[in-house]
C-alpha cells in the first residue's frame, strides 16, 4: 500500500518515497529543557511517536533523531541576557547544566509515562558546538553570513538575491517580512531585521559560553538542528517534524541554512503537528493556560474532575488527527475513558476466545484489515483507524454473545491484528491493577491488628507483627498521629 504524507512544503498530500528504499531518516525538534514539558508539548511528541510506530509497522527501518535543546534558545524578547537556561538557573539557584539535567530527566520520565518510544539518536546542542562553528564558518566563507561585534548573522537578503526564496516553507513573502519585523535581537548589529543569529557573542554575565573564531559566545537555536540533522541523517533526508508553531521562523531558517550550505533542499517531507488547546486557547506556559502531564495523571489540578490514566490521555490524543487542533476537556476525557475501556474489554475477550465454529460471518476480515492499513497510509490517520477498530470491537462483542461466528484461522489473525494496531501502532497499554494501593490497604489491616493486640496487652503478637514486617523491609513507626510505615 502506498503511504501518503501531507508535506507542508508543497501543501499537498504526496506519495512517500524514501531516499534509500525501506529506510527512513526522520528528525524531530526536541524540547528546550529549561522547565517541565507541558501537556501540549507531549501531544506533539506523541504525534511523532505514532508516526514513528506506524513507519516501523509498515516495515521501514527508521533512524529517528530527536534533539535536546540545552543551549542557545533565547527568550521571546530576544535579549541576549535572557538565555532561557541562564534565566532559569538564576531563579532556581542552580548551574545551567543542572537545569538541563533536571528537566531532561523530567522530559524522559514524562514521555515514558505516556509510552513513547525513545528516538534512535538523541543528540544535544551542547554536544555539537564544533559542528555548529564549522557550519557557521562555511556560511561566512560562501558569503551567506557575516560577522558583527562577535556575533554571526545569516544574510537573508543575500540568500534571496541568489534566488533561493526565503519564506518558501511558511509561504511568507520576503518584502512583507522585512516590513513587519520588529528588530529586537541585535538591532545595531544586523544588516536587516530578518537576518537571524548563527552565533551570538556572550555578554560578560552569560555563563554558557564557548570559544569560537569570533570570540566567546554560544550558538543560535536554528543552527543546532541543521548541524545535528546533517551529521546523523545527511545533507538531504526524508522527514523533518515539529509543532506547527516551529514552521516560522525555526524551520524556515533550517531550510535556508541547509540550502545555503549544501545547495539542496535539506528535507523531502516537512511534517507539522497541530496544537493542543485548553479552554479554546493554545496551551502555553507563557500565558499560564497549561497543565503539566503529571497533574492530569495524578488528578492534582483545577481543570479536570478526576485523574486520568496515561493510556486514556494517549487514546484521547490519538482520536484526533495529528494535523487537527485538539481541545482537551473533561467531557472528552471521560468519553475517551469509556471508549478505551470498551476497547480493552474487547481485547481481553478476543484473546480468551479459544475456538469458534466456522460459519458465515458478516465481518470481512480481509477488507477490514485493508481499511485499517489504508487509514494508516493516508497521512497517518489515527482517528479513522480507531473508528475501524471499533467495528472489530462490536464484532467481538457479537461473537461473545453467539450472534456471529468466525473461523479459527480468522480468529487468530483478528487477535494478532487487534494486538498490533492497539499496542504496537497506537502504543496503548492496558491499565494494570494498582498494586501499590493494594499493598497500602494490606498494611493498614496489619497495623490495625497490631493496635488491637496492644490494646488487649498481647505484646507478644504485636511485637511479632512489627518484627516480621521489619524482616521484610517494612518499618512501622509509632507517632502522635498513629502508626505509619516506610518501605526500604
Ligand atoms: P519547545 O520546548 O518550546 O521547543 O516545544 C517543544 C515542542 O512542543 C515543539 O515542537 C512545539 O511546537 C510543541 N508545542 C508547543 N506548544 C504546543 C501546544 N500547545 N500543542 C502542541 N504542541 C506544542
Ligand atoms: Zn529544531
Amino acid at each position: 500500500m502506498n503511504l501518503k504524507i501531507y508535506n507542508s512544503l508543497s501543501g499537498e498530500k504526496e506519495n512517500f518515497k524514501p531516499i534509500h528504499e525501506n529506510n527512513v531518516g526522520m528528525y524531530v525538534c526536541g524540547p528546550t529543557v529549561y522547565s517541565n514539558v507541558h501537556l501540549g508539548n507531549v501531544r506533539t511528541f506523541m504525534s511523532f511517536d505514532f508516526i514513528y510506530r506506524t513507519l516501523l509497522f509498515l516495515g521501514y527501518k527508521v533512524r529517528y533523531v530527536r534533539n535536546i535543546t540545552d543551549a542557545g534558545h533565547l527568550t521571546d524578547d530576544g535579549d541576549v541576557d535572557n538565555d532561557r537556561f541562564v534565566k532559569q538557573s538564576r531563579l532556581e539557584k542552580l548551574e545551567p547544566m543542572e537545569i538541563v539535567q533536571k528537566y531532561t530527566v523530567d522530559f524522559h520520565k514524562v514521555l515514558d509515562t505516556f509510552n513513547l518510544l525513545p528516538p534512535t539518536i538523541e543528540p544535544t546542542a551542547t554536544g555539537h558546538i564544533l559542528e555548529q562553528i564549522e557550519l557557521t564558518q562555511k556560511l561566512i566563507n560562501s558569503g551567506f553570513a557575516y560577522e558583527s561585534n562577535g556575533s554571526v548573522y545569516f544574510d537573508v537578503l543575500e540568500y534571496n538575491k541568489r534566488g533561493l526564496n526565503y519564506g518558501e516553507l511558511s509561504r511568507r513573502n520576503i518584502e512583507e517580512l522585512f516590513a513587519n519585523t520588529r528588530d529586537l535581537d541585535g538591532q545595531h548589529e544586523k544588516k536587516n531585521p530578518q537576518d537571524f543569529a548563527l552565533w551570538k557573542a556572550a555578554s560578560p554575565a552569560h555563563i554558557m559560553r564557548w570559544n569560537s573564531p569570533w570570540g566567546e559566545g554560544f550558538p543560535g537555536w536554528h543552527l543546532e538542528c541543521t548541524a545535528m540533522s546533517t551529521k546523523y541523517l545527511g545533507e538531504k533526508f526524508d522527514i523533518h517534524g515539529g509543532g506547527m508553531d516551529l514552521k516560522f521562523p525555526h524551520h524556515e531558517c533550517e531550510v535556508a541554512q541547509g540550502k545555503a550550505c549544501n545547495g539542496t533542499e535539506p528535507v523531502n517531507y516537512w511534517m507539522h503537528a497541530n496544537m493542543l488547546t485548553m479552554n479554546g486557547q493554545r496551551m502555553s506556559k507563557s500565558t499560564g493556560n497549561y497543565i503539566l502531564p503529571m497533574e492530569l495523571v495524578s488528578g492534582n489540578n483545577d481543570f479536570f474532575e478526576k485523574p486520568f490514566h496515561p493510556s486514556i490521555v494517549r487514546f484521547n490524543f490519538l482520536q484526533a488527527h495529528y494535523r487537527s487542533v485538539l481541545d482537551i476537556s473533561n467531557e472528552a476525557m471521560v468519553a475517551s475513558e469509556k471508549g478505551f475501556q470498551r476497547l480493552m474489554e474487547a481485547l481481553n475477550l478476543v484473546s480468551s476466545f479459544k475456538f469458534q465454529a466456522s460459519g458465515s460471518s458478516s465481518f470481512d476480515l480481509a477488507s477490514w484489515k485493508s481499511k485499517c492499513l489504508e487509514a494508516l497510509c493516508d497521512d497517518f490517520n489515527s482517528p479513522i483507524l480507531i473508528s475501524h477498530l471499533f467495528e472489530a470491537v462490536n464484532f467481538i462483542f457479537k461473537l461473545k454473545d453467539g450472534k456471529e461466528t468466525i473461523t479459527s484461522e480468522d480468529l487468530e489473525e483478528l487477535k494478532k491484528l487487534m494486538h498490533d494496531f492497539v499496542f504496537e501502532v497506537l502504543g496503548l497499554k492496558p491499565i494494570e491493577e494498582n498494586n501499590n494501593e493494594k499493598l497500602d490497604q494490606t498494611l493498614q489491616v496489619l497495623i490495625e491488628l497490631r493496635n488491637q493486640a496492644r490494646k488487649s496487652k498481647n505484646f507478644e503478637l504485636s511485637d511479632q507483627i512489627r518484627d516480621r514486617l521489619l524482616a521484610e523491609g517494612i518499618e512501622l513507626k509509632d507517632g502522635r498521629d498513629g502508626t505509619t510505615y516506610s518501605i526500604n
